[in-house]
């Protein structure tokens, strides 16, 4: 699939929509999901690029994921879960929607559903 420059998260990444923004450096953006599936819901992406897994370059999936870990690990604390989602999906028989690779943040408790 050809990237499209035009998708909302790269609108994103460019200033020109806007978001709850949780991080952002030089290689990564994170904010929250516009329609939380659990309290704390949020997507990390690289700035770069990628439409999903496949054609991401091996150092922005390394800053990524690392940055997946950190937002995972802040989300827990600040939301005070018993545990962490994260979830990924790669074209739209996987339920892609948004074609700019992007994680799923989702802060979780016990006996929540
Ligand atoms: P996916 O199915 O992995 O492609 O998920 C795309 C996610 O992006 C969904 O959870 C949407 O709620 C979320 N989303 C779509 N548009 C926006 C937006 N403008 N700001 C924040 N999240 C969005």
């Amino acid at each position: 699939m050809t990237y499209d420059d035009t998708n909302i998260f790269a609108r994103i990444i460019r200033g020109e929509l806007p978001c709850h923004k949780v991080w952002e450096d030089a290689s990564t953006l994170a904010f929250l999901d516009i329609m939380p599936m659990t309290r704390g819901h949020t997507l990390v992406l690289p700035k770069a690029r990628a439409t999903s897994i496949y054609d991401v370059s091996g150092d922005d999936l390394q800053a990524t994921i690392a940055i997946v870990r950190r937002i995972a690990m802040a989300a827990k604390s600040a939301f005070a879960a018993d545990g962490v989602t994260i979830q990924q999906f790669n074209e739209a028989a996987s339920g892609q929607s948004v074609f700019h690779l992007h994680f799923h943040i989702l802060p979780r408790w016990t006996d929540v559903p």
